[in-house]
C-alpha cells in the first residue's frame, strides 16, 4: 500500500488480508462490487450463472485487503470476504511487526 507520506505510526500498522467468496448462482451481474472495490480485486467474468448473468471473478486476490465493501454493496448477497489469518505485511516506510 503507498502512502503520499509515511505514516507516523507506521511501524505498528499490519495491512489485514481477505479471502474472498463469489456465491455465482445468487449474482445478477450488477457489477457493483466491480465498480466499487477500492483495491481493483474484481473484474466481470465471461461465465454465465443458471440465470444467464456474468458474475465476477476476483483477478488480484492478493490485493484484497477485507474491507467487506464489496459484502455490504451487493444487493443480492452475493458476495462475502473472511479475514485471513497470516503474517502482518509492513507498511511502506515501516518496520515489520
Ligand atoms: S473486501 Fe474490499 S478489497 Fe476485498 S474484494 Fe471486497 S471490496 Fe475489494
Ligand atoms: S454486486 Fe453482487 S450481484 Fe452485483 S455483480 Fe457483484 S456479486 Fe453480482
Amino acid at each position: 500500500m503507498r502512502f503520499w507520506r509515511t505514516p507516523l505510526d507506521a511501524d505498528k500498522m499490519k495491512i489485514p488480508r481477505g479471502e474472498l467468496h463469489i456465491i455465482v448462482e445468487r449474482c445478477k451481474g450488477c457489477e457493483f462490487c466491480v465498480e466499487y472495490c477500492p483495491r481493483d480485486v474484481l473484474e466481470m467474468s465471461d461465465e454465465f450463472n443458471s440465470k444467464g448473468y456474468h458474475p465476477p471473478k476476483a483477478v488480484r486476490p492478493e490485493n484484497c485487503v477485507n474491507c467487506d465493501l464489496c459484502e455490504m454493496i451487493c444487493p443480492e448477497f452475493a458476495i462475502y470476504c473472511l479475514t485471513v489469518e497470516e503474517e502482518p505485511v509492513p507498511v511502506e516506510g515501516g518496520k515489520t511487526s
